[in-house]
């Protein structure tokens, strides 16, 4: 079986020795003569998977103590409602708007009633950056930023500095690069980009935040619910929560989450340096200040600095021939986008930019 070259955004590209592992547990687990799904979500053998899955993320991803580990369903996009119902206070909120992801968790909170401001967007630059200078109140119930922008390409360089507690979606980069907790209060990531595959989401909260009960907010959808029952009140993703330690496993094997980001240093310079190098033939869309490491967007441009999707729309068959799937970009701004999640390797991105040059000099 030849494996596709896969530049998905999500879900999106795993370590083929973690689908092989996955192949070779799934009806015998490590000799328990039961699948991991079908075990007991309360018995020793999965229990002990839970627990490696939460002490691992806190190892590699040197989560401080006062800090929690929530593992959660719904996806990211029912953080965008979790986040206002258990962190609203009746105060303030402030959001930055760098695209559809932060939009739409600004929908959530809207919808909620909560008194809530944009105070940064780059919205008119069609979200090819992160809004500079942003500055937030000192006294918010939260301060929202979206870490790096699946759709647009775009990704914050550090976190803004604030005095509020600050909530970060980092679905596309979680265990990409080391965070800077300091900065930190609630992080959350569905985990079919970077950490497995759909089914679970990981929250990393500081346990003063998340502590509070509410009681006009569902059981369920209650922070505090899942944290005393350390994220088994009820039937976990156990799939999902499996995938999750493998891959927890995979970047601890490879060195951990330095060596995941100096490799996606390396690939995405990779990729930025040929866009760079093609003499306007493509153009990325973000702005180098923000570039992200992870969702490389760019189109083919024609001479006039349009965009040429005639030739876009024949780069991305040609490339889907060659084995090079997941490169069209999103609905929304249309062009190429080209994920390097942590589970690229530098060879799929070394064969996207050869066929970039040699497609470049055939169609000039
Ligand atoms: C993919 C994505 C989401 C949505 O994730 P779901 O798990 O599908 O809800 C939210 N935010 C960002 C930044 C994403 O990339």
């Amino acid at each position: 079986m030849s494996r596709k070259v896969n530049f998905s955004a999500g879900p999106s590209t795993l370590p083929k020795e973690i689908l092989e592992q996955i192949r070779d547990e799934i009806v015998d687990f490590r000799g328990e003569g039961l699948s991991i799904i079908e075990a007991s979500h309360r018995s020793k053998v999965y229990d002990d998977i839970h627990s490696e899955a939460i002490s691992l993320l806190r190892e590699i991803y040197k989560i401080p103590e006062d800090f929690e580990v929530l593992l959660l369903q719904g996806g990211a996009s029912l953080q965008f409602a979790m986040v206002p119902m258990n962190l609203y206070r009746g105060g303030k909120v402030e959001f930055v708007d760098s695209g559809s992801w932060s939009s739409k968790a600004i929908k959530e909170a809207k919808i909620q009633n909560i008194n809530f401001e944009t105070i940064a967007s780059s919205k008119e630059t069609s979200y090819d950056r992160i809004p500079e200078n942003i500055e937030f109140s000192d006294d918010l119930d939260y301060a929202y930023i979206t870490s790096n922008n699946t759709i647009y390409g775009t990704e914050y360089r550090e976190f803004p500095e604030t005095k509020s507690p600050l909530v970060v979606d980092a679905s596309s980069d979680i265990l990409s690069y080391q965070v800077d907790w300091s900065r930190v209060d609630l992080l959350f990531a569905g985990a079919q980009k970077n950490a497995g595959v759909a089914g679970v989401t990981v929250v990393v909260a500081r346990r003063e935040l998340i502590e509070r009960e509410s009681s006009k907010t569902p059981i369920i959808l209650r922070y505090k619910t899942h944290l005393d029952k350390n994220s088994l009140y009820n039937t976990p993703p156990v799939f999902a929560i499996y995938t999750l330690n493998l891959i927890l496993n995979w970047i601890k094997s490879i060195g951990g989450v330095d060596e995941v980001h100096r490799r996606n240093q390396q690939k995405a310079k990779l990729l930025y340096d040929t866009i760079d190098s093609s003499g306007g033939f493509y153009v990325g869309h973000a702005d180098k200040s923000s570039r992200s490491l992870m969702n490389v967007t760019f189109n083919i441009k024609n001479g006039d600095g349009s965009n040429n999707s005639e030739l876009e729309a024949k780069f991305i068959k040609e490339a889907t021939k060659l084995g090079m799937v997941g490169l069209k970009g999103h609905r929304s701004i249309g062009g190429l986008r080209a994920s390097l999640y942590n589970a690229m390797d530098i060879d799929g991105v070394k064969q996207l930019t050869q066929f970039m040059d040699n497609f470049k000099s055939k169609n000039l």
